[in-house]
């Protein structure tokens, strides 16, 4: 196990917090989310993830998690017990709403699960909890960044593609996380989905447009943390529900590095 130093403890047990944003859905994030989990876990880390994600919680299928698995009889005094996939400590509303089951809550019911998913879980000692925040800039997000706000935060991770339009809502959600009042760092960009490699020509294809999250890191001064290409295998993978730095080297590689250098 790697010594990490740590920095102020934010809640006993929980050393470091990092929370994994995107501007609009369907970027990867969640797929983002899972493998730095599971890289921080092959790098020899006590590592949890917190799906945040109450209206859309995909982490479940990222981890093979069928509710049936999942046995509620473990609450015990109203603490709930995260379930381990892969090494990595997991809850999510998911697991408590029936697969297909639409989640119809109004924000201040949301407020309180979160906050229950935080404090009320048995995360035991961790050397990082990842949290995977919903796409956008709404009522989780404030909450959260409250909450967060008590604790210290590492920072955030923005997922992105180079489509223009993607980009247009990471300008928003960088914005928010630079409002004064609520400022919280953010440790980098990750350009997913950048290109396609051809198998034959072995030609690289920027299906959403080449250097754009590259040229808006540098527009924002944000680190470029790196890009991760569009591989049939990582959404074969991603819908057997297990992460694809499990399963394929060059990918690990790719993200130990990505994970190296947003704890560094
Ligand atoms: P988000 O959390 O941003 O909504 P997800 O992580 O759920 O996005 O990803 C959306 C879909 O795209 C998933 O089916 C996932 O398997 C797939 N996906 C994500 N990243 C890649 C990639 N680099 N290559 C291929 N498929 C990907």
């Amino acid at each position: 196990k790697i010594e990490i130093k740590s920095e102020t403890e934010i809640k006993p047990g929980i050393k470091n917090i990092i929370a994994v944003a995107s501007g609009k859905g369907g970027v990867g994030k969640s797929t983002v989310a899972t493998n730095i989990a599971v890289s921080l876990v092959k790098m020899g880390f006590y590592v949890g993830l917190l799906d945040a994600d109450i209206y859309g919680p995909s982490i479940p299928l990222m981890f093979n998690i069928k509710e049936e698995s999942v046995n509620l009889q473990q609450h015990k005094n109203g603490i709930l017990n995260p379930i381990t996939s892969y090494g990595v400590k997991i809850i999510s509303i998911g697991f408590f709403s029936k697969y297909g089951q639409a989640i119809v809550w109004r924000g201040p019911m949301v407020t309180k699960v979160l906050r229950q998913f935080m404090y009320e879980t048995n995360w035991g000692e961790l050397d990082f909890l990842i949290v995977d925040l919903p796409p956008g800039t709404g009522d989780i997000h404030l909450s959260l960044l409250q909450e967060f706000s008590l604790f210290k935060l590492k920072g955030i991770v923005i997922v992105s593609t180079s489509q223009k339009i993607a980009l247009s809502d990471v300008n928003r959600s960088v914005g928010m996380f630079r409002i004064q009042s609520i400022y919280v760092p953010i440790l980098g960009i990750i350009e997913n989905m950048s290109y396609v490699l051809s198998k034959k020509t072995k030609e690289k294809y920027y299906f959403f447009g080449k250097n754009g999250v590259k040229d808006f890191s540098k527009e924002m001064n944000l680190f470029f943390l790196g890009e991760i290409p569009m591989l049939q295998t990582i959404r074969e993978y991603s819908d057997l529900g297990i992460p694809i730095v499990l399963e394929n080297k060059e990918i690990r590689n790719l993200f130990i590095n990505i994970t190296k250098n947003i704890i560094k």
